[in-house]
């Protein structure tokens, strides 16, 4: 058996920690987070800061965001980090890097980022887990896209990211844009 690092103790348990830019978080991230809840005893939402990738929310509003999610989830931390996340994840307890795969079109790019991880940290491991049916075609940025139109994004992010969403686009946040044959 490995012997254990000073300050690893059983309290710790399994933790994960699943990095992502969440602008904002959706029920695809959401599901992802409740099915890894089955597996690890503590989820670490970290939101990257990444200055190239210009979003729509600032990293407060995102962390208030995801916290108003997990309210009532104590083995749920949200925080945010800036640079590596090998060398952010060495910070915590966690083994585990936890990504969600929604097509063939994520993998190369999931591929690579966990074979380059592991050869930063080997000791570091990237579990998968698939998209739920329901949310496939759910990514941050399509969400963005639709609600900027007027579209309905109901059912696919929380009540209080769609009212955040309409807020952002200056959209009346009571009125609600149906989309049918008749308009
Ligand atoms: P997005 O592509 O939505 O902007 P993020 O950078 O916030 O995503 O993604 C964080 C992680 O969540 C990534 O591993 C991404 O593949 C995963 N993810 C995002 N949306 C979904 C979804 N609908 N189903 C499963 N995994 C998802």
């Amino acid at each position: 058996m490995a012997k254990k690092k000073k300050g690893e103790d059983k309290e710790m348990g399994k933790v994960a920690i699943y990095p992502g830019s969440f602008d904002p978080i959706t029920y695809g991230h959401i599901d992802i987070i409740e099915r890894a809840l089955e597996i690890f005893d503590k989820v670490i939402i970290a939101i990257a800061e990444n200055a190239e990738k210009r979003a729509l929310f600032s990293v407060e509003e995102r962390l208030g965001m995801i916290k108003n999610v997990f309210k009532d989830t104590p083995n749920v931390i949200v925080d945010s980090f800036k640079g590596l996340l090998v060398e952010y994840v060495s910070k915590t307890n966690a083994k585990v890097i936890l990504r969600g795969l929604r097509a063939t079109s994520d993998f190369e790019y999931e591929f690579h980022m966990a074979s380059m991880n592991r050869s930063l940290n080997t000791h570091l491991d990237t579990l998968f887990m698939m998209t739920s049916k329901d949310y496939f075609f759910v990514s941050s940025r399509t969400i963005k896209e639709v609600a900027k139109l007027g579209g309905g994004v109901e059912g696919l992010v929380p009540d209080h990211v769609v009212r955040r969403l309409k807020e952002k686009f200056k959209l009346p946040v009571s009125k609600k844009k149906q989309i049918g044959w008749d308009d």
